[in-house]
């Protein structure tokens, strides 16, 4: 008596299920991770009061930040990174210094600002 032929079908759930991987994979809650690719700054004008909206290009704004004592042999790993905005309204001249601090995933952490006020940021493509 010959053996049983092995069966060739198609396991349809288990390819849905590699589909939704790869999806998960591809495209990550960017809330979550800071991942977004820009950020939107809302700023208070210390001197006039009016609202001021600036967007953050994070792959080119911020500079890297790397520990004092990364100096000798190994690539450093940055630390985190820094954005310096200066910014002005159109009500009047006063300028607004803005300093916002990232984590090493680029996720806005603190702030430090000089002649206004920072009302929020918010993730944005
Ligand atoms: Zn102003």
């Amino acid at each position: 008596m010959r053996p049983q032929s092995v069966q060739h079908k198609p396991t349809p759930a288990v390819g849905r299920w590699v589909d939704g991987l790869r999806q998960m994979l591809a495209a990550p809650p960017r809330s979550a991770t800071g991942a977004a690719p820009a950020l939107r700054l809302r700023v208070q004008c210390g001197q006039c009061g009016e609202l001021i909206s600036a967007r953050i290009d994070k792959a080119n704004d911020l500079l890297c930040e790397y520990p004092d004592s990364a100096r000798d042999d190994e690539a450093p790993h940055p630390t985190g990174y820094t954005l310096h905005k200066e910014l002005v309204g159109r009500q009047c001249q006063n300028l607004v210094h803005l300093t916002v601090h990232f984590s090493d995933h680029r996720r806005a952490t603190r702030h430090e600002i000089e002649g206004g006020v920072l009302l929020g940021w918010e993730d944005c493509q």
